[in-house]
């Protein structure tokens, strides 16, 4: 007898672990956290088209292919979307024309799961703007809502497509909940994570401020950079769709980042990028 009811004590209790812990449940944040996820890297035979004064004709380069997730206590939000998982199914990348290979070592599903996340707990995506090597996860985001900007809609959806823009890998954003923008955009309502419009590098260009309790102000560039040194010497890809829109931007997101203090992350700078927590890590 004494033995048979332990045992259902014990079954009990086993049964209410697991009804309370389902297998994927990440715990909820109390605060604004950033990751960073490696979505993938580019790398250059001629890195030439970086600015549209010569600097770097000829030379060979590479740059990393971040995506951000910023977790909020009202949900989750991706900031860029990298190559796409598909590319990882080739080990030595895939060559495009015109000298460039592209990498994805490691996953973004499989980052994600890392926290105890699957891409339905991602309740909010949204893009620096839509070239490819941003918005290649897109389409596994079915079940967020994609903030999208008007502007740069319109631009990347062109026939044919604009250079750089590849539209099947965001073509599920007319069957997804969508949140259309023109301006600047406050995320989660409370200041702590704001889309800024900075156009110029494409028609709809933004960046994203992030507000941390601990790390102050991160402002996440998009391509309003490409590198440090573009940032140091003002330098404009000769692929920018506008290039006066570009350095009106520049000006606008430097004098933020000096009258909040920020420290601006240039999402393509490998060292930037390495500098970041290494993920799981994150800032805070
Ligand atoms: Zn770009």
């Amino acid at each position: 007898m004494l033995r048979t009811s332990s045992f259902c004590r014990v079954l009990l209790s086993l049964l209410s672990v697991i009804v309370a812990t389902p297998a994927t449940a990440a715990e909820p944040v109390n605060e604004v956290r950033l990751y960073a996820l490696d979505c993938g890297r580019a790398e250059f035979k001629d890195m030439g088209f970086f600015s549209d004064t010569g600097e770097y004709d000829g030379k060979p380069g590479g740059v990393a292919v971040p995506c951000f997730l910023i977790r909020h206590p009202k949900g989750a939000l991706l900031w860029d979307t990298g190559l796409g998982d598909k590319l990882a199914e080739s080990k030595d990348g895939v060559e495009l024309a015109g000298g460039i290979r592209l990498r994805v070592p490691v996953t973004f599903a499989e980052q994600l799961k890392a926290l105890g996340l699957t891409p339905a707990d991602v309740t909010h995506v949204a893009f620096s703007h839509f070239h490819f090597d941003h918005t290649g996860n897109a389409n596994l985001l079915g079940t967020s809502i994609w903030i999208i900007n008007n502007a740069e809609l319109a631009w990347a959806m062109r026939t044919p497509p604009p250079f750089g823009v590849d539209p099947t890998t965001f073509s599920a954003y007319t069957n997804v909940r969508t949140q259309m923008i023109d301006a600047d955009h406050d995320v989660f309502g409370d200041g702590s994570v704001r889309i800024l419009k900075a156009p110029g590098h494409t028609p709809g260009h933004q960046v994203l401020e992030i507000k941390l309790r601990k790390s102050g102000v991160v402002i996440l560039s998009g391509d309003l950079y490409h590198t440090r040194d573009n940032r140091k010497y003002r330098r404009i890809p000769a692929i920018n769709f506008e290039r006066a829109d570009t350095l009106a931007s520049i000006d606008r997101i430097e004098k933020i980042v000096t009258n909040t203090k920020a420290r601006l992350v240039v999402q393509h700078d490998m060292v930037d990028f390495r500098a970041l927590p290494k993920f799981p890590a994150y800032l805070n």
